[in-house]
């Protein structure tokens, strides 16, 4: 498959069953019945939301970024895209995306990491891996800290080069962008709606996003 796959969607809005908006910088917990179609949607542009899925009757079965990149034979997600768990089973399937491309390469921002690529004091800013930790938490799941694997960025461009260098680039996502995934099996999906200021992830500016549900053909 080619590393940008644009296919709008059909579904209205008004029709969604479930609809919330994730504030910049928060964290997201909530599962997604097999059939459900569930679309993120980066409101103002240029945000990365840092994303895992579980499946919902085994919470070792989860998003496996090296099942899926070795699956397709690309290290982009764009329609087409199957998420596979680290047991092999297809958890979702990106049934259409306006923005084109998503890392799933760059894993998620850590205060220890901050600390490490930007500066000491950058220690105490709000990261990623603390939004999944505490979302974690608050869902009654026996999920913990050691249940954060590899995760998904949606609408982040980590391009690689010719000499396999990773880079994190300017943003390719614009206000209004969209992803869409059809769940191929009950799945749990935590987001963590990236809170970084240290690089282009989120235009040093994180914004809102909105998620929305539906109600597949096949439910
Ligand atoms: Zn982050």
């Amino acid at each position: 498959m080619s590393g940008i796959n644009l296919v709008t969607s059909a579904l209205d809005p008004a029709g969604a069953i479930y609809s919330e908006i994730i504030a910049a910088g928060d964290s997201w917990i909530h599962p997604i019945n097999q059939g459900q179609i569930l679309r993120i949607v980066d409101l103002e542009g240029n945000q990365a939301v840092d994303t895992l899925f579980y499946n919902a009757h085994d919470y070792e079965d989860r998003y496996d970024f090296q099942n899926t990149i070795r699956n397709q034979g690309n290290i982009y997600l764009t329609t087409g895209s199957r998420l596979i768990s680290s047991k092999g089973n297809e958890l979702l399937t990106i049934v259409a995306d306006t923005c084109g491309r998503h890392d799933t390469l760059g894993g998620a921002c850590a205060t220890e990491s901050n600390q490490v690529r930007y500066a000491i004091e950058k220690g105490h800013m709000h990261a990623c891996r603390q939004s999944f930790l505490a979302a974690l938490l608050s869902f009654d799941g026996g999920l913990a800290k050691r249940d954060i694997p590899n995760n998904i960025n949606f609408f982040m461009n980590v391009p690689v080069t010719p000499e396999g260098g990773l880079t994190f680039a300017d943003g390719i996502s614009e206000p209004g962008k969209y992803v869409e995934m059809l769940a191929n099996r009950d799945v749990l999906c935590l987001i963590s709606n990236c809170p970084q200021l240290n690089n282009p992830c989120n235009a040093y500016n994180p914004t809102p996003v909105l998620v929305l549900i539906w109600d597949g053909p096949n439910v």
